[in-house]
């Protein structure tokens, strides 16, 4: 039931050393929260398992399909077609929303369903419309980034990563960037795909969305995994310094 397998993964920029072995297994179904400070390495660690950010060294495999060429990671060339596939295969989502400013909420969540499924118009935006339904922007379809409010274009961003049929979401904090009165709708999208069962990777300093949400929580520090378990275990009774403090200045 596994259905990602990330071992010693390890991430460097120049002489940074931002991930330092991550060793993570991800069961179909589970809800993983990832905290930890700024800097600590969250956005780095989604991004290399969707390969926006090519890894240092380790492996990711996806459903068992170990993904680059053989030999050590930082040898591979990674075939451009595969990423493409892995990213349709790990949603993402970015604490930004990062829509495409020039086209309609319908049409953001088209674009994949037309570039890289090769849909043809119709169908695709029978299912883009069929999407933004499912998020509750349905009468949005029309409407530009730029006229949506920030609940609204995260909301049009999860479609757009729905609609390529993810086997995994990652959520970059979905909802730092909106203002209060926004987060609870987003954070109600995001429970109800955890309620129909998908497989999702969230940062977030929403420690009580966490709690309530997630099936493991994952304390990232220095670029590793320093405490993980159940929420009752790492945000009620924290073993580690670290994380009792990081939840003590996050409550
Ligand atoms: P977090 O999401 O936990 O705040 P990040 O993964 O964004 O942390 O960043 C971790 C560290 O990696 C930071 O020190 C950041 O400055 C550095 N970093 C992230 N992306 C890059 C990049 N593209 N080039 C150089 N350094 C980076
Ligand atoms: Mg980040």
């Amino acid at each position: 039931m596994t259905i990602l397998r990330v071992s010693g993964l390890t991430k460097r920029f120049g002489a940074t050393d931002v991930l330092r072995g991550i060793d993570l297994e991800v069961a179909r179904g589970e809800r993983i929260a990832i905290l930890g400070a700024s800097g600590s390495g969250k956005s780095t660690l989604l991004r290399c398992l969707n390969f926006m950010e090519r890894p240092s060294g380790g492996t990711i495999a996806l459903d068992g399909q170990l993904l680059g060429r053989e030999g050590r990671t930082a040898e591979r060339i990674y075939r451009e077609n595969e990423l493409i596939q892995v990213r349709q295969r790990v949603g993402m989502v970015f604490q930004q929303f990062n829509l495409f400013p020039h086209m309609t909420a319908i049409g953001n969540v088209m674009e994949g369903l037309r570039t890289v499924r090769g849909l043809p118009r119709p169908e695709a935006e029978t299912r883009a419309r069929q999407e933004l339904a499912r998020v509750g922007l349905a009468e949005k379809a029309d409407t530009y980034p730029a006229h949506l409010s920030g609940g609204q274009k995260q909301r049009v961003a999860i479609a757009r990563a729905l609609a390529m049929e993810p086997e995994m979401l990652l959520f970059d904090e979905p909802t730092s960037a909106l203002d209060p009165e926004l987060v609870g709708e987003v954070l109600a999208v995001i429970l109800a795909l955890a309620e129909e069962g998908r497989t999702m990777l969230l940062v977030t300093h929403e420690l009580g969305f966490a709690y309530h949400v997630a099936t493991r929580i994952i304390f990232l520090a220095d670029g590793a995994i320093h405490e993980q378990g159940t929420p009752d275990e790492v945000l009620k009774n924290p073993r580690k310094e670290r994380t009792r403090a990081f939840l003590a200045s996050h409550r």
